[in-house]
């Protein structure tokens, strides 16, 4: 029998890991995936990462929750809840039930203590839908916009500088475009880990004769394919890129055409480059002024060139100057708008993109557009039917993910209803955040496992995998593809914008939507991001690009080419200065802790180490270190370890890596045994909001 004989059917649909968003083909017998393909989708041409292909199994995992769950009275709240048997802490309801307690908690905390007292983390793992639904309940039924999600631990620096700078917070050019280009920036992001299909475009143009410039204070496996790789000091990103952009200016190589055509307030770039000559900021970025000066030229003189980043970029207080430097030095050369040219931060979730998009972000209501303006909430509340005289939308930012947490402590916000997030592990400083969760009055959570966030409940809501919706998603290149479903939920676990509506309804709100399909039309109605692109397009040619020009146009991978969507049609220029990372080392804590993602892992684990192929690859607790690093902590490769911040301690086992700096320690943030967040710090860049997860100071010893 073949494998094709062996299936019932075969659903198209997107990948739920990284940002990358490849298209698969889910291959399905008796309401079980039994393997998967990958499809010949824009971003992925049939390419497919272990993740993507073998990382599947957790759907069906004996510990998804089919049952809604509401906390036993007198259950102690905290990481003591055994997702095998939940039934120690919590009990189980019927929907109308568990609505019913939900919407009670959160109207009466509304009664007592006003609107602003609930805040909401939506998800970068749901729909289009499903993000754009839950931004709408926050601000609709509570009247402000104290609703975030991961984006702000992720790429919130480098959107605020991409829409300060460019106008727009997406990328100008897909990833595949580096098949046009001759020269390619890769700073700050593990591609081969954390994109890996992506990567696989990055070798091709390597093999193809591209010159490939890495800069990251880790060797990452990129670096075996790179023309320069620049393992520069943590934390000094804007004194290198200064540099670069110094040398370019002093050699007169930029592309004087395009500054004076396409940007503002490059005088000022200029004169503040003068004080970073590559003398002055080799000593303090680590890399010899001759290669700045080989790197700034190879990049400066390359025809067509683009810059791609991650959180190595964004994730410091310094996150936005940082990005800023990026974006300035991809102007100055005009590399920009052109085949072969672009910005492109490597979008992390599967849909952070569209999550971002669709206004799951304090400042913004759907598209970017800013809660301030008068006229654009107005037009929200005319799509939304709101019937009172006065703007119901609130004109105030509402806060960031840390500072929700933060104001939790301050008895600012007494609830929250969080969809498919999980702060009890992946915000920073993560005893801070496990403290606020559990000093909640009343706390939804709504997931699909009973993550270590699900712990602290008061109410459980289950909800289907992506396999069992349909729905539209975003991918870092601006493809909006669309996601269907292929299996039954299991038990009575329901879909997210389904939920989400029962719980509009008993709040009063009189929702009506009878599928995703009306939501994606209500969307449209404030986002032209998503003119030319509807349901019926998405059903049929499953992926569209925004911004789109024509009903029969596939939309554009680059965008920017005649002018940018700022006042003036230009883009501009931010100089930014060298501010030092928040914690320096010291004698006590002398080692420098960043933290990231492994190829098998994915985010805090609640789906891959659920993942039987996934865990077995990868089923401990990690960090790597330099060898010569462990030797002097006296300890094997393979020992254990104990890292101990400010903030707390760790125990886990450490492995040797020679693409660790001697000064520093990785440390994957998977693991709930060994939590990477217990250690991390909640500094915060003060423009982002992001917080920096990328240095920390730590101590490492022998585990006797
Ligand atoms: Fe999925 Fe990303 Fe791997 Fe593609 S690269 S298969 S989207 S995890």
């Amino acid at each position: 029998m073949t494998c094709e004989q062996s299936i019932d059917k075969a659903v198209s649909s997107v990948c739920p890991f990284c940002g990358v968003g490849c298209q698969i083909s889910l291959k399905v017998k008796d309401n079980k995936v039994q393997y998967v393909d990958g499809l010949d989708g824009p971003a992925n041409e049939s390419r497919l990462c272990v993740k993507g292909r073998f990382g599947y199994d957790y759907i069906h995992h004996a510990h998804r929750l089919t049952k809604p769950l509401i906390r036993l009275k007198d259950a102690p709240k905290g990481l003591n809840v055994d997702p095998a048997n939940p039934l120690t802490h919590f009990r189980e309801a019927s929907w109308q039930e568990a609505i019913e307690v939900a919407a009670k908690g959160l109207s009466t905390l509304k009664k007592n203590h006003g609107g602003e007292s609930v805040a909401g983390f939506g998800s970068a793992k749901c729909t289009n839908e499903e993000a754009y639904l839950f931004q709408k309940l926050i601000r609709q039924g509570f009247g402000h916009n104290n609703v975030d999600h991961c984006t702000r631990l992720c790429h919130a620096s480098s959107v605020a500088a991409l829409i300060e700078n460019i106008g727009s917070g997406a990328v100008t050019a897909s990833f595949n475009e580096i098949e046009h280009a001759d020269v390619a920036i890769v700073i700050g992001c593990n591609p081969t880990e954390n994109h890996p299909v992506a990567a696989t475009y990055f070798k091709q143009f390597v093999r193809r004769g591209g010159k490939l410039i890495v800069m990251d204070p880790r060797g990452t496996a990129m670096k075996r394919f790179a023309t320069h790789m620049l393992q520069f000091r943590p934390g000094t990103d804007v004194a290198l890129l200064n540099a670069i952009m110094h040398i370019i200016v002093d050699e007169g190589l930029q592309n004087q055409a395009y500054i004076d055509e396409h940007t503002e307030n490059w005088q000022a770039q200029k004169d503040h480059l003068v004080g970073f000559s590559p003398e002055k900021m080799a000593p303090l970025c680590g890399i010899d002024a001759q290669t700045l000066r080989q790197v700034a030229r190879t990049f400066a003189k390359g025809k067509a060139g683009m810059i791609f980043w991650g959180m190595g970029v964004s994730q410091h207080i310094h996150g936005t100057d940082n990005s800023r430097c990026l974006i300035s030095l991809a102007l100055m050369c005009g590399h920009v708008g052109r085949s072969g040219s672009g910005l492109h931060p490597l979008r992390g979730q599967n849909n952070v993109q569209g999550a971002s998009d669709a206004g799951l972000i304090p400042m913004f209501l759907p598209d970017y557009q800013t809660v301030k303006d008068n006229n654009i909430r107005a037009h929200f509340d005319e799509i939304w039917q709101e019937e009172s005289d006065a703007i119901a939308v609130s004109a105030t930012p509402g806060l960031t993910v840390v500072e929700i947490i933060d104001a939790i402590h301050k008895d600012m916000i007494r609830g929250m209803y969080i969809l498919g997030e999980n702060p009890a592990m992946s915000d920073p400083d993560v005893s801070h955040a496990r403290n606020a969760l559990a000093k909640l009055e009343h706390l939804i959570v709504q997931d699909i496992f009973l993550t270590e966030t699900a712990s602290f409940a008061d109410v459980i809501f289950p909800a289907a995998a992506f396999a069992e919706k349909d729905g539209t998603v975003t991918n870092t290149n601006r493809q909006v593809q669309m996601g269907r479903k292929a299996l039954d939920a299991p038990g009575e676990a329901k879909q997210d914008w389904a939920i989400l509506i029962e719980l509009a309804n008993a709040l009063g709100l009189n929702w009506q939507y009878p599928s995703p399909r009306e939501i994606f039309n209500e969307m449209k109605l404030g986002m032209s991001s998503l003119d030319n692109i509807s349901w019926e397009r998405l059903s049929s040619e499953n992926a569209v690009t925004y911004p789109c020009n024509g009903e029969n146009q596939p939309g554009e991978a680059i965008v920017f080419g005649d002018g940018f969507p700022r006042q003036s049609g230009r883009a501009k220029f931010t100089p930014a200065s060298v501010i030092a990372p928040d914690e320096l080392p010291d004698k006590e804590y002398p080692l420098i802790m960043t933290t990231g993602r492994q190829l098998e892992h994915w985010h805090t684990g609640s789906m891959t180490r659920r993942s039987k192929v996934l865990d077995a690859v990868e089923p401990e607790a990690n960090c790597s270190l330099h060898p010569k690093t462990l030797r002097r902590l006296g300890i094997s490769p393979g020992g254990m370890i104990r890292l101990l911040s400010r903030r707390g301690e760790i125990e886990l086992l450490a492995r040797a890596d020679r693409a660790v700096a001697e000064d520093m320690v990785f440390v994957p943030f998977a693991y709930v045994e060994a939590a990477a967040n217990l250690l991390t710090n909640p500094a915060l860049d003060p423009v982002g909001k992001i917080p920096e997860f990328k240095f920390a100071a730590v101590r490492g010893e022998a585990v006797n």
